[in-house]
């Protein structure tokens, strides 16, 4: 099998499961207990925020642990949901779990609106700016959309929101970018920002949601008192462990593993040279996702075809793949064909250049033989 859906989730690193065993088998104690093993392991887990905030790139704010990227961006959300009197932005290209959230702030009352984006996918600027007045309360837009791969610039983004109103809050959504392209919080300014364990090859099922010193969070779940009651429930500790050992280790290679899945990128790109004419790239970015619309074709289709040879690839984003419309590729302004025709290619630092050769060969039998059907 040649795997190349890796921003649906990646192959969790060993040294993972031996650590997801080390918290399961040995040092399987509840963290909030009382006596010496829980306070040991609570000792850890707050090693592990500080070693995140660290590989953040700052040294104050909280982290709360979460059950993935889901529920940190509703944390995010309805805990920052406190003025109905308020505006709240999302930038319209946000994953659904920022975007349903959004719509469900909405229906319950908030003002919310959507902010454009241009036709390279990135958040429409200029629009951000017209959109700002001082009842903003609240941004979000992500650092690397899921399906396109197209990077906001967050530091322009933040020098807009400061031009109005620098207490305005700024959630960034970095499940696509942390550990993957450069990042720092603290020099951009960001509020609040949002992390998933399995698109890392960490474990899937455990997140955090990053708070900065300033940013006061509201619960949105009720239960004990961890974490001050913010987010109540059993420390996941074999899933926070295991998902700190991955970002650690990434961020130690972050730019050699750029480099390599870069040159994987490019390679894929340069092949598919005999069927250019018939392929749109959509956006250019993060080198970990090529998006390509293919005229004429179904993606779906295309995806299946390459299953019978043993690559796998995505049709846009895993949770919203069953839906025909696409909110991203649409507000880039791509037609409702190019949109059907789409299909996203992931990659990871598992992949080889032979697997690259092989996929993009078969993609080009793939398109050349539908397209003549
Ligand atoms: N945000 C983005 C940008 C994502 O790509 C994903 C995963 N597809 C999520 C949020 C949700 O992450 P999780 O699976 O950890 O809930």
């Amino acid at each position: 099998m040649i795997y190349l859906d890796n921003a649906a989730t990646t192959k969790m690193n060993s040294s993972c499961l031996d650590i997801l065993k080390k918290y399961s088998e040995d040092d399987y104690f509840n963290a909030s207990a009382m006596y010496k093993q829980g306070n040991n392991l609570h000792k850890e887990i707050e090693n592990a925020k500080n070693t995140l905030l660290s590989l953040l790139g700052t040294n104050d704010g909280k982290i709360y642990f979460t059950s993935g990227a889901t529920e940190a961006n509703n944390m995010a959300i309805f805990g920052s949901a406190t003025f109905k009197q308020k505006k709240y932005l999302f930038s319209i290209g946000e994953h659904p779990s920022v975007y349903n959230t959004a719509m469900a702030l909405k229906n319950s009352g908030f003002d919310v609106d959507f902010i454009p984006l241009s036709n390279s996918g990135e958040v429409d600027y200029t629009a951000l700016k017209s959109m700002l007045s001082k009842d903003v309360c609240f941004v979000s837009t992500m650092l690397v959309n899921n399906e396109t791969g197209v990077i906001n610039d967050i530091k322009k983004i933040r020098e807009i929101i400061d031009s109005v109103n620098p207490s305005i809050r700024l959630h960034v959504d970095a499940v696509q970018g942390f550990c993957k392209v450069p990042f720092n919080i603290k020099s951009l300014k960001v509020d609040l920002c949002t992390l998933s364990g399995h698109k890392i090859y960490g474990p899937k099922g455990v997140g955090a949601l990053y708070v900065s010193k300033n940013a006061h969070l509201k619960g949105i779940t009720y239960g004990g008192e961890q974490e001050e009651g913010v987010r109540p429930g059993t420390y996941n500790t074999p899933g926070i462990m295991a998902m700190t050992l991955a970002a650690s280790d990434m961020k130690k290679d972050m730019m050699a593993q750029y480099n390599y899945v870069k040159a994987l990128k490019s390679r894929f790109i340069d092949n598919l040279t005999p069927i250019k004419d018939k392929i749109i790239i959509n956006g250019n970015g993060s080198p970990y996702i090529l998006s390509i619309s293919i005229n004429g074709l179904r993606g779906e289709t295309v995806l299946h075809m390459l299953e019978q040879d043993g690559i796998i690839i995505g049709t846009g984003s895993a949770c919203s793949s069953s839906k025909v419309e696409n909110r991203v590729l649409t507000a880039m302004g791509r037609t409702k064909d190019e949109v059907l025709g789409s299909i996203r290619i992931s990659f990871s630092k598992n992949n080889t250049q032979e697997e690259i050769d092989f996929a993009a060969s078969k993609l080009i039998e793939a398109v050349n033989k539908l397209l003549a059907m």
